[in-house]
């Protein structure tokens, strides 16, 4: 395990040693590395200050852009095993002492204090399992596996690394009132590393819940993503709501506490969204967020009660509400754009013997050929979700099938195997508005008949339409283009899954 550090990193120690400072690898590579998980980025301690690091190293190699102490030292990327090109670079983190300073604001330090020793930089720190720090004595040895390393844990990480268990080091209560990220901090632990939160610990996250109105939504935002792409998600999210902290994050979800739902469904709305992102096929952070919330509108769609209550038009109501929380987190447009479109056609309307090709092809055209494995991947969410046994019936496969057959048909104007220009240079139309209603009607009919995507065919038919005037075009090519109100309908009152 411990002999997994790369000697890229030791090489850092290696180098601020040689100067005359201390360093220490610190943090969650350590713990990492006790686990024998392979840590994603390497952090260390140091006494030396920001300047003295950058004198070490050389301004090529490293740089300081941050209040916070810490200069990144670029390491060449030993795994990339590239040669003629310019080697991947990577960053160790490598951090002056600090001990807690105090936060007014409840956001950010008031100033940065700089440590004398390693104890006290190592009690500033959240949990015992992220506060124990390793030095190497000898590479040589580190590498036969044999020893060449000592630990220092003050707190008793590595006994709680063993009863797998996440506690504040120090005063818990104390500990979340200068930072009530940490609180989150834990939740994103217990759901990466499948942790026990520890008693006293989940008592003061309870009782100081409230604080977490102090912290600003990206840093809430990166927790979160966290525990979304960990691998016990839906374990991630329900802690939060039993430790009380999901009503700071996504209160919405909360509505579907204890809220039944009809005939199709055995679980609680809360529960079902939860279950959802825990059988979600995909690894995306915008495909499990809309696991999530693809049905985030339920509660307030919800009409009746009991075995034949209905929950009409929740997915478009959804893809509001999904918008909104995501967009109050801070998300990126980009993810904040796809979430919102599989939420809103997670309820797509497929039943192989009333829907043909024409079909498929208005959805695609709808969703983008490019998003269709996530919309899939949301349906089957849902569906195990739901306690249905088979991620993809009979019915699912068959669409894929489809949606492969269909996949290189046109459906938009620019696959159709006629132009604007061709219009204006072989049928002589005018330039205007009226050429690009024409090739609308041309793509409903091809979309409505892929062979009709046929250069002289358009051609024809081009003229035909010419005939009409430019309002009747508009009015043709909606008339088709659109999905039909009937399927709507169909949507609406059928289940989309069938046992
Ligand atoms: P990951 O594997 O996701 O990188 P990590 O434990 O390394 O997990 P980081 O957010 O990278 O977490 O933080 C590095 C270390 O810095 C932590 O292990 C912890 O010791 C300390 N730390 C980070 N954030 C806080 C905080 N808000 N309060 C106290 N200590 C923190
Ligand atoms: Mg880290």
């Amino acid at each position: 395990m411990i002999k997994k550090i790369p000697k890229q990193v030791v090489e850092v120690l290696e180098k601020i040693k040689n100067a005359g400072f201390e360093a220490y690898v610190v943090g969650g590579c350590v713990r990492d590395l006790i686990m024998d998980r392979l840590p994603k980025d390497w952090d260390v301690a140091t006494n030396a200050k920001p300047e003295e690091i950058l004198a070490i190293f050389g301004e090529e190699n490293a740089f300081y852009e941050n209040d916070f102490g810490t200069v990144g030292v670029k390491i060449r990327n030993q795994e990339s095993g590239i040669k003629n090109q310019e080697e991947k670079k990577e960053i160790v983190e490598v951090t002056t002492y600090r001990i807690e300073s105090k936060y007014s604001d409840r956001r950010r330090p008031d100033e940065v204090k700089f440590a004398k020793t390693l104890e006290e930089d190592l009690s500033r720190r959240d949990f015992t399992v992220n506060a124990i720090a390793l030095r190497v004595t000898d590479f040589t040895k580190l590498q036969t596996g044999a020893d060449g390393y000592e630990i220092i844990d003050l707190f008793g990480g590595r006994k709680d690394i063993k009863d797998r268990i996440i506690r504040a080091v120090g005063d818990a209560s104390k500990r979340f009132d200068e930072d009530a990220l940490r609180m989150m901090r834990a939740v994103r632990f217990h759901a990466q590393l499948g942790f026990d939160i520890e008693k006293k610990t989940f008592k003061a996250i309870k009782e100081n819940a409230f604080l977490m109105k102090h912290i600003s939504a990206e840093r809430i935002k990166d927790e979160f993503s966290k525990i979304i792409l960990s691998s016990n998600p839906a374990e991630g999210v329900d802690m939060l709501h039993e430790i009380g902290l999901l009503n700071f994050v996504i209160p919405e979800l909360e509505n579907g506490v204890n809220v039944g739902q009809n005939r199709h469904h055995i679980h609680t709305i809360y529960k079902h969204n939860l279950l959802a992102l825990k059988f979600c096929p995909s690894e995306k952070l915008e495909v499990r967020l809309a696991a999530l919330l693809h049905d985030i509108a339920k509660p307030q769609t919800k009409r009746g009660e009991g075995y034949y209550s209905t929950f009409y038009n929740h997915d478009h109501v959804g893809a509001r509400v999904a918008k909104k929380i995501l967009q109050r987190l801070k998300f990126s447009n980009e993810i904040i754009n796809k979430v919102v479109l599989l939420v809103d056609n997670h309820m797509f309307y497929y039943n192989p013997e009333e829907v043909g090709e024409a079909s498929v092809r208005r959805l695609i055209r709808k969703v983008g050929l490019e998003n269709m494995k996530d919309l899939m991947d949301v349906r089957i969410a849902d569906r195990l979700g739901s306690g249905t046994p088979k991620a993809k019936p009979y019915k699912l496969r068959h669409l894929e099938y489809l949606i492969d057959k269909v996949s290189k048909d046109a459906v938009s104007v620019k696959m159709l195997k006629i132009g604007g220009n061709d219009l204006i240079n072989e049928l002589k139309l005018a330039p205007g508005p009226k050429i690009g209603a024409i090739l609308d009607v041309l793509l409903a009919e091809v979309i409505e008949d892929a062979k009709k995507n046929n250069h002289q065919y358009l051609l024809k038919k081009a003229t035909e339409l010419d005939k009409e005037d430019l309002s009747k075009l508009r009015e043709m090519a909606k008339e088709k283009i659109e999905e039909k109100k009937e399927e709507d309908d169909k949507e609406l009152k059928g289940r989309h899954w069938v046992k």
